[in-house]
């Protein structure tokens, strides 16, 4: 290296005149002082050797410029693992984005339950220790007819815990049309498995007889079980037994009928308009002996089993030491209570209910959003690509009706190129919108991306960082 050159180079500051900078004061304040020396340790490090080779500028490693990029790089690091996002799949209900969205009223349920002492296993009126479930007991009775009511913290652990309770060293008796895999390894016969229950399949996959049920029951006999195939469709030359008739033969040799309904919904949701779904109340009316359900699929509360049924067996339940273990929390119940509290009020619940307005905002609303939105997108985009306004059709998710659509709207976004490069120009742009701040999330079908706009409710927040798209979509 010439000696003219190496006397300009410049030197790396030393880390400890970089702490005293004032530059980096607001920094030390913010994250602490040693996770501001680990970062300017590493950076300094990283900088060293381009620095030796005199290839950094003299204002590069100035203190300014250093402290700049280590709160950057702080600021990266302490960033927030759990992100918000624009669920623009199409599917409301989506197990993988969080399903239902909470109302403003249960929010506020919880930041009360999360600020505040609260009366989660005392009783006010007596003055000693009570019950959590009595907490909302009274309400889910009034809104399922049941008789008794336990929760537990999501319906797959309130299946275990009441086959567990009812059938230990027993049989269970299923159809099997209804041995069920759920996302996330839910496989009934696993669960039965580990609950304790021996799993006695009868029928077949598309045909099962009440006959069939009826051979099955003997001494080692526990419970019948039916559980609701959520997430497929059995069509063609099918046959069922009714829950009615199921729930009258298990009844006739004393044995009690468990109705895993997976959605379970409390309303019938054709008075909006959307597909029918078995209610909880049905179940227990036709004689289910137990219905579980979750919280957050089409009830649109936070995630919780709920277990309702027939008083005797709901205690047995309770007194399963499982029950401690599956408990839910006090924010879980606050929220809980918060959302069964609109049902109260059906006539109300489709504007309040996020989750039920979102699935039943009309077509033409969303097209016309789709309208309005497509020259802005079209904009940053640029001349290579070609963004439409178009009807689209989404899910509600959640194995909820899998087979019934949502008419809805969507921006479709389809790359003008050679039709070979299209595919990793669609990649690309999927990348890119996984990358923005509020990362937004769409599906690619078709060799177009689609934003289906349903669920999109912060247009001002979606508009605000489609800019930082520029540049990044026409260079790819
Ligand atoms: C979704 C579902 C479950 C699991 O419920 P989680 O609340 O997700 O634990 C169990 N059974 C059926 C039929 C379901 O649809």
């Amino acid at each position: 290296m010439p000696a003219n050159l190496a006397s300009q180079t410049p030197r790396l500051p030393s880390i400890d005149s970089l702490l005293r900078h004032p530059a980096c004061q607001p920094l030390a304040e913010r994250y602490g002082r040693e996770a501001l020396l680990a970062a300017l340790r590493q950076l300094l490090d990283e900088l060293r050797e381009s620095v030796q080779r005199g290839q950094v500028q003299a204002v590069e490693v100035s203190p300014e410029v250093l402290s700049g990029r280590v709160g950057e790089r702080l600021a990266f690091q302490h960033r927030s693992h759990v992100r918000r996002v624009f669920n623009l799949t199409g599917t409301v209900l989506h197990t993988n984005l969080g399903r239902a969205l909470l109302p403003e009223e249960a929010i506020e349920a919880v930041q009360m339950a999360a600020r505040y002492p609260l009366n989660l296993e005392f009783d006010l009126h007596s003055g000693k220790r009570g019950d959590r479930d009595d907490l909302i007991e009274g309400l889910i009775r009034e809104l399922t007819g049941a008789e008794a009511v336990t929760v537990v913290n999501n319906n797959a652990a309130a299946v275990l815990l009441t086959l567990n309770s009812l059938g230990a060293r027993k049989e269970g008796i299923i159809s099997r049309g209804e041995l069920i895999e759920i996302g996330g390894a839910f496989r009934i016969p696993d669960i039965m498995a580990r609950a304790g229950v021996k799993l006695h399949e009868v029928g077949t996959t598309n045909r099962t007889h009440a006959k069939d049920y009826e051979a099955a029951i003997g001494p080692r006999s526990g419970l019948v079980m039916r559980v609701h195939a959520s997430n497929y469709n059995i069509q063609g030359f099918t046959t069922s037994v009714p829950t009615a008739e199921l729930a009258q033969l298990a009844h006739d040799h004393g044995l009690p009928l468990l109705e895993d309904l997976g959605s379970g919904s409390l309303l019938d949701l054709t008075r909006w308009g959307l597909p029918a779904e078995p209610t909880v109340r049905q179940a227990l009316l036709d004689g289910a002996d137990i219905v579980t359900f979750s919280g957050d699929k089409l009830l649109g509360g936070p995630q919780a089993g709920l277990i309702v049924g027939r008083k005797e067996l709901i205690a047995k339940i309770k007194k399963n030491p499982l029950k401690r273990a599956l408990r839910v929390d006090k924010l879980t119940l606050a929220a809980l209570e918060a959302v069964l509290g609109l049902y109260r009020n059906p006539d109300l619940l489709a504007e309040r209910l996020p989750s039920l307005r979102l699935l039943t905002r009309p077509q033409e609303e969303i097209l016309a959003q789709a309208e309005r939105l497509q020259p802005s997108l079209a904009r940053v985009l640029g001349a290579a690509w070609s963004v439409s306004a178009m009807p689209a059709l989404g899910m509600i998710g959640s194995g909820s009706q899998p087979v019934a659509r949502l008419p809805s709207a969507a921006l479709c976004l389809r790359p003008l190129t050679s039709k070979r490069l299209r595919g990793r120009c669609l990649l690309g742009l999927e990348e890119a919108l996984r990358g923005l701040p509020i990362p937004v999330l769409g599906r690619i079908d078709d060799d177009a991306l689609w934003l289906d706009l349903r669920q999109l409710d912060d247009e001002a927040a979606w508009l605000a960082q489609l800019d930082q798209l520029q540049g990044e979509e026409r260079a790819g």
